[in-house]
């Protein structure tokens, strides 16, 4: 092995093929390997070695019976000779058996073990499996050329032997839906996938509300996006939701599924995504990677169809990323010799073939399905993000200058607060620059390991020109607590009421929880006054709620949270917001300044309460 990445892959992986009629078949490795090597970016020495997965390993994902049938129907004739019991197990259609399918599939699973086990445990930096990522195989079922799992069961593998929080990306055309049904209630590893919407495309499911079961509630992620939604919108939705995704998570491990049957030429989907956004995509993975996981970081190649022209130079782009190691400026002419007559006499470039405009890409159905994708995406954020995560990562800039609705009272104020824990300073508006040089206590963990780290978030909630930061620092100078008061994100219900502001977030470090400092920290930041103007608001969703210390159940947690809004004049109500009613301990509170006009207030009322609920 030289270097820090490796490639999980060798001759043997050819065996993984349903026949030249389909399209995934072993022409995809030859390709794709020959021009790593033709480029000169692969030795001998970067093929990292793998075994045949064992049952041990398979049945962490899969039923036995299911990987019996495999074995049985691998034999030449079996299929055709018991159609019932082919059926039953999925293997038909798309999955037709092959002769020696079952120790294709054990091998592609191999791989995808050993690409992971090297990065976890520390041995590799980045490790590349281009033959796999099969994330449609089901527990007992294969789906969609997919046999095992090889991605669920490497990952099931691994945060057994570690004690890992595993973050798993999914870009391809297509719903992740196997992986994320077998991790679907496991709090230690989250799913994202952005995929074509199911409306329109194969599996048909991962939409919105598609989040998870408990313990796993809000670890299953899904961004469903229109058709001809292209690189730029693709690369929109991916930066408001993983990263800050990823921030919330604090993952050890990243496992990427780079299918790139997104691409515009791809028979099977239609993304219209380009060889440029599989670039930007795979620099951001990496740059995340680093950002949050220390590095570790596994990419499988997944789907990808179009085998002459889009698969090679997509699986070359990626491990130039991952590796560091610099493709020559065209691609090598004695490659493209190789191949077929069409792209033979094709463009040598390596984003080539360019994203071309479709015909009627740039009508109003365009401004249509961007505006569509948008609803999708802040849908998603306000289901997976906790709010104190989308006040870091806003999904745009919030308009600066004379903030229209901020709290009154211009003049920075100090206070005090006698918890059980000692006595500590209450202090608004703190500015970016203060904040930078108070220390941050450890226990407040909100989205990063590094105590630094979060110093910095908060000071940039301040620098947001409507957002202000609300702060309980010890007299030596240790931040233990804070609030966030912000206008709400912009496109939501609430965004579109004038005067309202979002109590975007109340962290307290772990070691001052139950002092009362939550409750004393609110009621100085939203101090109540009798000439209030505005109307103030926060929602709460169970499983943004750290519970994991506090012994509380999420019904008990939302009492208690409800409470310390109540002591700061606050009123639990009823909303028709869908993403916060549709779960008994979400939470949805509101304080209506006694000056708000008639017509304001009932505008919101109407809008976001349900039924006639009384208001003060
Ligand atoms: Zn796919
Ligand atoms: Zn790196």
């Amino acid at each position: 092995m030289s270097g820090t990445s490796a490639v999980a892959a060798d001759g043997r992986l050819a065996a993984y093929d349903f026949g030249p009629d389909r399209p995934f078949q072993a022409g995809r490795l030859d390709a794709g390997l020959s021009l790593l090597r033709a480029a000169k970016v692969l030795d001998e020495d970067d093929l990292l070695a793998f075994h045949p997965a064992a049952d041990a390993d398979l049945e962490l994902i899969h039923d036995r019976d299911y990987l019996e049938a495999l074995a049985r129907f691998s034999a030449a004739g079996a299929a055709p000779a018991d159609p019932v019991e082919a059926t039953r197990f999925g293997l038909v259609g798309d999955n037709r058996p092959f002769p020696g399918m079952d120790q294709a599939a054990r091998l592609v699973a191999g791989a995808t073990m050993a690409a992971v086990d090297a990065v976890a445990a520390g041995d590799l930096a980045h490790a590349f499996a281009p033959v796999a990522g099969l994330h449609h195989a089901q527990r007992r079922r294969a789906v969609g050329f997919c046999l095992v799992n090889d991605v669920a069961v490497a990952i099931a593998r691994c945060t057994r032997a570690w004690p890992l929080r595993v973050l798993y990306v999914d870009l391809d055309a297509h719903h992740g839906d196997g992986v994320q049904a077998a991790f679907y209630d496991d709090p230690r590893v989250c799913t994202v996938s952005l995929h074509e919407t199911g409306r329109y495309l194969f599996p048909g499911s991962g939409e919105v509300h598609e989040l998870g079961r408990p313990p796993g509630t809000g670890r299953s992620v899904n961004v469903p996006l229109e058709p001809r939604t292209g690189d730029d919108g693709f690369l929109a939705a991916f930066d408001a939701v993983v990263e800050p995704l990823a921030a919330a998570f604090r993952p050890d491990l990243l496992v990427t599924q780079n299918g790139c049957d997104g691409h515009a030429d791809d028979p099977l989907s239609d993304l219209t995504l380009s060889l440029r956004g599989f670039r930007e995509l795979a620099r951001r993975l990496h740059k995340l990677a680093h950002r949050h996981c220390q590095g570790r970081w596994v990419a499988t190649g997944g789907g990808g169809y179009d085998l002459d022209r889009v698969v090679p130079r997509a699986w070359a782009l990626l491990w130039s990323e991952l590796s560091g190691r610099r493709l020559p400026s065209r691609v090598p002419s004695a490659w493209l010799a190789t191949r077929p007559a069409p792209a033979q006499d094709g463009p040598s470039g390596w984003l080539e073939p360019r994203q071309r405009r479709r015909r009627g890409s740039a009508g109003p159905g365009a401004r249509e399905l961007e505006e569509r994708n948008q609803r999708t995406v802040r849908a998603v954020r306000r289901l997976a993000l906790p709010p104190s995560v989308r006040v870091v990562y806003p999904l745009a800039r919030r308009a600066g200058g004379a903030a229209a609705g901020r709290l009154p009272g211009w003049e920075p104020r100090a206070g005090e607060h006698r918890s059980a824990g000692g006595p500590l300073v209450l202090r608004d508006r703190t500015p970016a620059s203060l904040l930078r040089r108070l220390e941050v206590d450890p226990g407040i963990h909100a989205f990063v390991r590094d105590p630094d780290q979060e110093r910095e978030v908060l000071a940039r909630i301040a620098e947001e020109p409507t957002g202000e930061v609300v702060v309980a620092h010890t007299p030596e100078g240790m931040v233990v607590g804070y609030v966030a008061v912000l206008d709400p994100e912009p496109g939501t219900r609430f965004a579109s009421l004038p005067g309202l502001l979002e109590v975007g977030a109340i962290e307290v470090a772990t070691g001052w929880r139950r002092a009362g400092v939550a409750s004393a920290l609110l009621r100085f930041a939203v101090e109540p006054d009798p000439f209030e103007d505005l109307i103030l608001i926060a929602s709460g969703l169970s499983w943004h709620w750290d519970l994991d210390q506090s012994g509380l159940s999420a019904v008990a947690y939302r009492r208690v949270l409800g409470r310390v809004f109540e002591a700061a004049g606050f009123e639990t109500l009823r909303t028709d917001e869908p993403e916060i009613a549709y779960h008994p301990a979400n939470l949805f509170v509101a304080r209506v300044g006694s000056r708000v006009p008639p017509a304001r207030r009932a505008a919101f009322t109407s809008r976001l309460l349900r039924g006639h609920h009384a208001m003060p």
